[in-house]
C-alpha cells in the first residue's frame, strides 16, 4: 500500500471516547483528486474523512482512525445520529454523480479492499457495518453509489452481498410499499426519511441494476432484503 501522509485539522475526540464500530464508504465527488484533498485538509471547509483512495491505489492519510473525523454530517444508522464518533470516514476517488461518474478502476478497488480489512482487523468491525454515505444519509447522499461494486467487497469479507434462498422469496410475496419500507427501516435506514429515498438508497446498495436500468426485477431486490433481514448481527 503507498500511504502519503496529508494531514487535516478537521477532527476532534470521539464522544465518550468510543473505538469506531463502523466505515463509511464515500466517492469525493469532485472535479479532481486535488481539489478533493483541498477541501478535506483546509481548516475553513469543517469536512474531513480519515483517508482518501486515489484512483491509481495512493492512499492519503488525514486523520488517526482513532479520532473523529467529520465525514458523515446529518446522518442515522439504527439509532445511532453521531456517525462521526461511531465510524471511520474513507473518500474514494470519483467526480460522482456531479461531475463524472465512471467506474471505479482495480487499482483503486484492490486498495479499499486492503485499507478496509486493516481496519475491521484492528478495530474488530464486523463485516455488516461497512456502509456507504448513502445508507446512512439517504435524502441527502448518493455516495459512493450504484457503480461501486459492493458485491466484489463482499467476497473479500467486506459489507454483506445477500443470496436470497426460496424462503425469502416467499416472504417477500405479500409485501406492499408499505411493508418494503417497513423491512428497509427495520433493517437500519432513518425512519424519519420518506420512503422514497429509503427504498432508493438500499436498491443503490443492494439492488443497483434496478438504479442502472439494466434489470426491472424488484422481486429480487426485495428478497435481497429479506435475506438481510434474517442474516443480520446486531
Ligand atoms: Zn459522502
Amino acid at each position: 500500500m503507498t500511504i502519503i501522509r496529508k494531514p487535516s485539522p478537521n477532527f476532534n475526540e470521539r464522544a465518550d471516547h468510543q473505538r469506531p464500530s463502523y466505515i463509511i464508504l464515500h466517492y469525493t465527488g469532485m472535479r479532481s483528486l486535488s481539489d478533493a484533498l483541498a477541501r478535506l485538509t483546509d481548516p475553513d471547509s469543517h469536512v474531513s474523512a480519515h483517508a482518501t483512495i486515489d484512483k491509481d491505489g495512493a492512499i492519503y492519510d488525514h486523520v488517526h482512525p482513532d479520532k473523529r473525523a467529520w465525514h458523515a454530517g446529518k446522518s442515522y444508522w439504527r439509532g445511532i445520529t453521531d456517525m462521526n464518533s461511531a465510524s471511520i470516514g474513507i473518500e474514494i476517488e470519483n467526480g460522482g454523480h456531479e461531475h463524472g461518474y465512471t467506474p471505479f478502476p482495480e487499482d483503486q478497488i484492490l486498495a479499499v479492499t486492503h485499507l478496509v480489512q486493516k481496519l475491521m482487523g484492528i478495530y474488530d468491525i464486523p463485516s455488516d457495518h461497512v456502509l456507504a454515505h448513502s445508507d446512512i444519509a439517504p435524502d441527502r447522499k448518493q455516495d459512493p453509489g450504484e457503480l461501486f461494486p459492493w458485491a466484489l467487497l463482499a467476497a473479500n469479507g467486506i459489507g454483506t452481498w445477500p443470496a436470497p434462498n426460496e424462503d425469502d422469496f416467499a416472504t417477500v410475496k405479500d409485501w406492499d410499499l408499505d411493508a418494503y419500507t417497513a423491512a428497509a427501516r427495520s433493517f437500519g435506514y432513518d425512519p424519519s426519511c420518506g420512503y422514497e429515498f429509503v427504498l432508493r438508497a438500499f436498491e443503490r446498495r443492494y439492488a443497483p441494476e434496478l438504479i442502472l436500468g439494466t434489470s426491472q426485477d424488484e422481486t429480487l431486490a426485495r428478497a435481497r432484503l429479506a435475506c438481510l433481514l434474517r442474516l443480520i448481527k446486531r
